[in-house]
């Protein structure tokens, strides 16, 4: 048997039964012959300070952090990384040699990398992009591609307080938009991106028109169930490229699986099929 010591990680949220990352993590832990596992935690929200605090005593190396955690976590760690600073929201936790909690956001890594892997010659200062919705993923997207050096991000959420209140917190490169003005702000930009829920197994698709939208457009979606939205199909069918959810949702495991395992682990085919094989 190794001497190779036993990793512990998992994801902490409620519920979280859903949740792909075991299936992605214990591929990357049997693919790398790894001794260790990634378990579903689920834990209730009056528990989560108790379940956080426990995780050195328990021998965990860290753990994910999902809804609705991502933003209470924060204030129990005892540093928070400037990215996740920003987004106000951790989702990942990684316990140091010291039994102290390090928290992270790797969401708009994951994004960004996911348009990369789709088009390698992906570049954030081409143009304006359009976010529809102001949620969670939203501003981890808006986020990441300010970072990238989007020139202008267009934002458009159904109730449109939030993405003014988002636009408040991430400065004038992002104008807000009405919802009722969503089909014509597509016009001149580089990407589109979904980040509603709307198009997800279960809600309707996405009531939006792409006549406006330049054919060079790269249109990408944060759903992964079902991996191809009705937005997805309307833009392929006009010739865009389309990235959906699954590539952010792969991408930002990376580095989680990098700092708990010590392995940078790879996306395989295999890999997308053990997830295909959930849905
Ligand atoms: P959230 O914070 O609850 O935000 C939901 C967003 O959807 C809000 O902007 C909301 O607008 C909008 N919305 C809801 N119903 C709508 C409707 N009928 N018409 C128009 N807009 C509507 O959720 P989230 O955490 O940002 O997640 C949003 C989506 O991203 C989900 O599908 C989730 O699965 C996906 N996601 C994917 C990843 C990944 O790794 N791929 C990561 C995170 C999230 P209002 O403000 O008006 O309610």
């Amino acid at each position: 048997m190794s001497d190779q010591k036993f990793v512990l990680a998992g994801v902490m949220g409620w519920p979280v039964a859903h949740s792909r990352s075991p299936v992605i993590h214990n591929h990357w832990i049997a693919q790398y012959g790894l001794r260790g596992t990634y378990a579903l935690l689920p834990v209730q929200p009056d528990k989560l300070s108790d379940a956080i605090r426990g995780l050195p005593a328990l021998g965990f190396a860290g753990c994910n952090i999902t809804i609705p955690h991502k933003v209470n976590a924060m204030a129990m760690m005892d540093v928070v990384h400037p990215v996740a600073q920003r987004m106000g929201a951790i989702n990942t936790i990684v316990v140091q040699a010291d039994g102290s909690l390090h928290g992270f956001n790797n969401d708009g890594f994951g994004y960004i990398q996911s348009l990369r892997d789709a088009q390698p010659d992906w570049r954030g200062d081409a143009g304006p992009a359009l976010v529809l919705g102001a949620g969670g993923a939203a501003r981890a997207v808006v986020l990441s591609l300010l970072d990238e050096g989007a020139p202008e991000v267009r934002l458009v959420n159904r109730t449109r307080s939030k993405a003014d209140d988002l636009a408040a917190l991430l400065g004038e490169r992002v104008k807000v938009y009405d919802w009722s003005e969503r089909n014509d702000a597509m016009d001149g930009v580089a990407l589109l991106v979904n980040t509603t829920n709307q198009g997800m197994h279960g809600q309707p698709g996405l009531d939006v028109r792409l006549d406006a939208l330049p054919a060079t457009a790269l249109v990408s979606d944060a759903i992964y169930i079902p991996l191809e939205t009705p937005l997805l199909a309307a833009a392929r069918a006009r010739g865009h490229t389309t990235v959906n959810g699954l590539g952010m949702l792969l991408n930002q495991a990376r580095p989680a699986f990098h700092a708990w395992f010590g392995v940078m682990p790879e996306i395989t085919p295999a890999l997308h099929q053990a997830i295909a094989a959930t849905f």
